[in-house]
């Protein structure tokens, strides 16, 4: 338990730490690409979309980094966990059926009323279905199942058909950075993971390369 500890108070002053340069980082940056954006428009077009790319991914990077060390002030409220998801599938819809993937939602909950920070939460749902989204280039069904297990915790599953996750690549997921993708920042999973922590409870992963991926999130009875 000690060790455990000594790992989360190391956790937080990284944190912290990542938080300053982030901040830091951020009036610069957005000089930089503002001088950038105006050689890109007086034509140096070969040069600067390179600029300005690369210039995206570090704001991405150091806007991810904000909100993983953002100070963590609990918010919770009772929500209404199927409009919360609901909210979320349609938010992220658009974005679906531009690569011919249909995301449907089927709840399973007799009582929909969870004690959650909403925000947090909607967050970790997007974090999730947007990874599904990005596991699936050529279309398919992503589901997304909530319900309850037999010992009275609300389980809600993202259930893609996605390119999969080789076993041995699953526990680097959530390490912070520990990405697969061109544009990928690699800290959605750990933001979720610190989320779903704070709420006392767990993510699964499950995958088979080329059928696709389960993750299931558990929330504890007590948090209802
Ligand atoms: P990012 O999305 O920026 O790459 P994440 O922390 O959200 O960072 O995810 C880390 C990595 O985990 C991804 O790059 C990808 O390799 C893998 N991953 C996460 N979710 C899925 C999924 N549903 N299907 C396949 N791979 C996934
Ligand atoms: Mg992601």
């Amino acid at each position: 338990a000690e060790q455990m500890l000594q790992q989360a108070e190391k956790l937080s002053i990284v944190g912290q730490l990542a938080a300053g340069i982030a901040h830091e980082i951020r009036n610069p940056l957005t000089a930089i690409k503002g001088f950038a954006q105006l050689l890109n428009n007086m034509g140096q077009k070969e040069y600067t979309d390179v600029i300005l790319t690369e210039l995206n991914r570090i704001e991405k990077i150091v806007s991810d980094l904000l909100v993983l060390a953002k100070p963590q002030l609990s918010n919770f409220q009772t929500i209404d966990l199927q409009e919360l998801i609901d909210s979320v599938v349609t938010l992220l819809n658009t974005q679906a059926i531009i690569y011919n993937i249909e995301i449907t939602s089927l709840f399973q909950l007799a009582n929909p009323l969870v004690e959650a920070e909403e925000d947090k939460l909607k967050q970790v749902f997007i974090n999730m279905i947007k990874n599904a989204i990005e596991a699936m280039p050529d279309g398919g069904n992503i589901r997304i199942i909530t319900k309850e297990n037999s010992e009275n915790q609300v389980v809600i599953q993202i259930i893609d058909e996605g390119v999969g996750i080789p076993e041995e690549r699953i526990s680097k997921i959530g390490e912070p950075f520990f990405s697969t993708k061109e544009t990928g920042t690699g800290l959605g999973f750990m933001i979720c993971q610190r989320i779903i922590k704070n709420h006392r409870g767990s993510i699964q992963i499950e995958s088979e390369v080329n059928q696709g991926t389960v993750i299931t999130i558990i929330l504890p009875q007590n948090i209802k």
